[in-house]
């Protein structure tokens, strides 16, 4: 044996539980906790650099002699157990279980009852004394083995196993009997050797073999590449499968033997309270597979009182030690517990958050531990949709909670139609089925939420939508579904693909029809988690918001201001649109003014809520930036009508003609009228006005036309062509706050300028502002404390950024617009022609307009940063694009000394805790 082989392979007593790209999650704590001296089955590691040198060599050959030590190890399990290997007489049995660096459950393969054989079997027999039991486990390994290891369909297993059950009267696995499993274990034996054209190994190490390659292979399947594609687990964080090799436990030994998964903690509300569910007299896998439906582990207390006192001494050991959640497996064999896997507990955001509280009381994790334990966008899912409440609707089933949220769609009875009605037709579907496989993940994706009639909290749907923060109900037995049917009964009716039903995840209901859903409320646990969060960040995290329910929005999740409020979305109101055309059209600037004067004391009013809103905190107002030609009416549809118009304006003048000629006007008194009134509709007068309206306002819609509207006539060049509005804009603010001071509320009115790139630009306005702020000190009787600034979203504007910072208080990056100018790409253009072929190809690793483009962009901020400060050290300064709600990109503005980050307000959470995050990885 070379030394360099033995490297390969480790007991669990001596690997390094902490080395998991090595051993593989499953391998590296199956280790460490044996060395904590949990009861962990005797086993070792083979290690994921054997499975690669095993996958890059050119025959798919073990790595020179690996079997070797695995012969080794085999025989210090068999020293351990006291069992042997294909010993007839005492047999030892092993699992051969995957395990890559990343959980990646269920998805790749694990045999069980390894080491089977007709002689073992009968020893096996032999010496639990239960025929039953033997061949139980033998048709379970013919099955698996045969499967994972040898490619024989699942189905022709399950149709011989089916044939039997339907001899035997039998409605469950369990009522089958030892002679009945036996004819099962025969037939499989046929099944394999019709299938493989070899009959079933019976040498045990050449089962360990072909098994552990099996494994082995199950790392390039189409299974788990796909997996890892739509999880983006890159190489770096994880390549290649470890291998277990573990001395079989049977949880199915009788009534005093079982099996389970727990939590530690309640991984769907993060009570702090053992969590989980168990199977007497079975083997792991029917737990997870969904095929009978387990009882809560609150029952174990009950059953096996002396288990249970054990399960929740092994809760506390995992925990202090590991010091976070842990999701482990156990199985209970004739009265002995053993530990079989654990990892950190995968939780949905409620319970990461009142985990991460919860403990840091307790005093296992400090502060910054229980922030950064959580990735900030998942804080997203806590602002989850659930239903409404003053809805009233009868439920039609009820299942487990088994991820919450709430979701409505239309019902979908398999994977590949979930993929495409979902994703293809953009259809929201709610996937439909009885248990959900591996196989499934696909429609997982595609699903708004998932519904199952059979399995529990921890089966395979239960899991993996709690991973995606989809909403699941599981294990909804009052529904029957039939898949060839496309078709679901629930007592007396029934739904069928495309019929819409809704489920709620919270609470395990299942509803037909859609019942709409409504925003969910901070949990006190978030509060205080967001608090820690701003105490370590120095970040401040403001709100975009345009409207007082958008700011009291954003003030509930904590804003601590307003970075970004758009003036011209107050614009578009159906009431102020009219006056603000007129102001548009208006050919002298009496008539704007005239106009200007109408929206006046609406604006003011506008800005007088927001102020009242969020006082004392600072409202950071943006002077009218879109070209004002979209406030008018399209063009073509301009040209339309116009057209229109002039043809009743010749039927109207020939009407007048003809009715005149027929005498129709002289006719009986009904058909008088009626022409009367159609001649009084159509008069000539009115139709020839509204030509010349329409044609007036034609003319000024192509005088204002522009080729390139993004660079064209809009931001403060606007205001400084037509001045009345932008001194409109800042006459509204400044007499607003003058209002409020009055009032006693107290206001910080940030007014900013966009599109700025000289200073010119911005002393101009500046003048309009001083001048209007004398004004309103003199009207008011008193001076109003304001900021003057500019956002940053032209090129020249970092260049230049200098002279501006004599002239602003603050800055603020616009970085969807200096994006569009740093690459010289229109977003819109961009995002709907070449950049998704820019990301797949690698020429652009992420779209620029979701991540900050740190390396130009960002570039350009910190230059702009850095010459602004060394002018004004106390310059402040802020983004308020998409980029401000962005983890990453929040790290970068840390990083790039920026004071605040402005963001819509449901991603404020998110961005309070990403602040924080910014500032701890920072000092680490
Ligand atoms: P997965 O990664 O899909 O969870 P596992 O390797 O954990 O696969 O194994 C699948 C099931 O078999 C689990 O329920 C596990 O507890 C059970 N199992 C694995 N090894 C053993 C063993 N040596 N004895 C008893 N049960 C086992
Ligand atoms: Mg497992
Ligand atoms: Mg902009």
């Amino acid at each position: 044996m070379s030394s360099q082989t033995t490297n390969h392979v480790f007991a669990f007593e001596e690997g390094d539980g902490k080395d998991k790209r090595l051993l593989g999650g499953k391998g590296a704590n199956l280790c460490e906790m044996t060395q904590m001296g949990l009861n962990v089955p005797p086993g070792f590691v083979i290690s994921t650099a054997a499975c690669l040198e095993y996958l890059d060599s050119p025959e798919r050959a073990l790595p020179a002699g690996l079997m070797d030590a695995v012969h080794a190890q085999m025989r210090a399990v068999e020293k351990k157990t006291g069992k042997g290997f294909g010993d007839p007489d005492n047999p030892l049995l092993v699992s051969v279980r995957s395990g890559s660096a990343m959980s990646m459950p269920g998805m790749m393969d694990t045999i069980l009852n390894l080491g089977l054989n007709e002689e073992t079997l009968q020893g096996e027999i032999r010496a639990t004394g239960d025929a039953r039991f033997g061949y139980d486990a033998y048709r379970r390994f013919i099955q698996l083995f045969g499967k994972v290891a040898l490619g024989v369909p699942d189905a022709a297993f399950d149709h011989e196993l089916d044939e039997v059950k339907e001899a035997a009267h039998a409605k469950q696995d369990v009522d089958l009997s030892a002679n009945d499993l036996k004819e099962v274990s025969e037939r499989f034996l046929r099944v394999v050797e019709a299938h493989t054209g070899h009959p079933f190994p019976t040498d045990p190490y050449r089962q360990l073999e072909i098994a552990i390659k099996a494994v082995f292979n199950s790392w390039g399947g189409k299974r788990a590449v796909d997996y890892r594609k739509q999880f983006h687990i890159t190489p770096e964080m994880a390549n290649g499968t470890a291998v277990n090799v573990v001395t079989m436990v049977f949880g199915n030994r009788g009534d005093d033997s079982a099996t389970g998964v727990a939590f530690t903690r309640n991984p769907g509300s993060g009570e702090n309270k053992l969590y989980g569910e168990y199977l007497v007299n079975a083997q792991g896998e029917d737990v997870v597979a969904g095929i009978r439906t387990p009882k809560p582990i609150s029952r174990l207390r009950a059953e096996m009182p002396e288990m249970a006192a054990q399960l929740d001494i092994l809760r506390e050991k995992l925990e202090t030690h590991y010091r976070e959640v842990q999701d482990f497996e156990f199985t209970i064999e004739r009265g002995q517990l053993f530990c079989l896997q654990t990892r950190n507990g995968k939780m949905n955001a409620v319970a990461m958050v009142r985990t991460s509280v919860e403990m840091e009381r307790e005093g296992l994790i400090s502060k910054e531990e229980a922030l950064l334990r959580i990735q900030p966008d998942l804080l997203e899912q806590m602002l989850f949709p659930r239903l409404d409440p003053t809805v009233k609707a009868e439920p039609v089933a009820q299942g487990l909670p088994a991820s919450p949220g709430a979701a409505f769609g239309i019902a979908v009875f398999d994977a590949d139609r979930a993929e495409q009605l979902g994703h293809e037709l953009s259809q929201k579907v709610i996937l439909v089925r009885e248990e959900t496989k591996p196989e499934d993940i696909h429609g997982f994706f595609a699903a708004e939420g998932i519904l199952t009639s059979r399995g529990g909290k921890t089966s395979h749907a239960a899991v993996v939508a709690r991973g995606m923060g989809k909403p699941c109900v599981a294990g909804a037995e009052g529904i029957s579904v039939d898949v060839n049917r496309r078709e679901a009964r629930v007592g007396l009716t029934s739904f069928k693909e495309g019929d819409v039903i809704t489920i709620d995840g919270t609470s395990g209901k299942v509803y037909l029809g859609a019942i709409p859903t409504v925003e969910p409320d901070f949990t006190p646990e978030l509060d205080v988690l967001l608090g820690w969060a701003d105490e370590m960040a120095r970040l401040k995290v403001m709100a975009n918001a345009d409207t007082p329910e958008d700011a009291r929005r954003a003030r509930k999740y904590g804003a601590v201001g307003i970075g970004l409020a758009r003036t011209e979305r107050m614009f578009n109101d159906v009431q102020r649109l009219p006056i603000v055309i007129e102001m548009i059209v208006a050919e002298t600037p009496e008539t704007r003014q005239a106009a200007l004067d109408k929206l006046l004391p609406l604006q003011r009013k506008d800005f007088r809520d927001l102020f009242e809103v969020m006082a004392p905190n600072p409202v950071t107002i943006r002077l009218l930036d879109p070209p004002i030609h979209e406030f008018l009416p399209d063009e073509h549809v301009l040209e339309r009508e116009l057209t229109d118009l002039r043809v009743l304006a010749r039927t109207t003048r020939g009407m007048t003609v003809l009715a005149g000629a027929m005498g129709l006007l002289h006719s009986p008194d009904n058909v008088r009228q009626d022409v009367e009134s159609l001649r009084r509709m159509v008069d000539p007068a009115i139709v020839e006005e509204a030509i010349a309206k329409k044609e007036a306002m034609l003319r000024k819609v192509r005088a204002l036309y522009e080729t390139n509207p993004m660079l064209g006539h809009r931001g403060v060049r606007l205001g400084i062509t037509f001045p009345e509005i932008y001194q409109m804009q800042i006459r509204a603010i400044l007499e607003a706050a003058a209002e409020c001071t009055k009032a006693g509320i107290e206001v910080h009115p940030q007014i900013k300028v966009p599109q700025v790139c000289t200073a010119q630009e911005l002393r101009l306005v500046k003048s309009f502002v001083d001048t209007i702020h004398d004004e309103v000190t003199e009207t008011y009787g008193q001076p109003v404390n304001f900021k003057f600034g500019t956002m940053i979203e032209v090129v020249r504007a970092c260049m230049r950024a200098e002279s501006l910072a004599e002239e602003a208080e603050f800055f603020s990056f616009g970085t969807n617009d200096l994006t569009q100018a740093t690459f010289s790409f229109s977003r819109e253009d961009a995002e709907n022609k070449f950049l998704p072929l820019y990301n797949q190809s690698g020429i652009l690793q992420d779209n620029p307009f979701e991540v900050l483009d740190v390396k130009g962009v960002g570039k350009l901020m910190q230059l702009a940063v850095d010459w602004g400060r060394s002018v004004k050290p106390n310059l402040h300064v802020g983004i308020c694009g998409e980029h401000g709600g962005h983890p990453a990109s929040i790290a970068f503005c840390h990083q790039a000394g920026l004071d605040y980050v402005s963001c819509s307000g449901p991603r404020v959470p998110v961005a309070r805790l990403a602040a924080a995050h910014a500032a701890l990885n920072a000092a680490r």
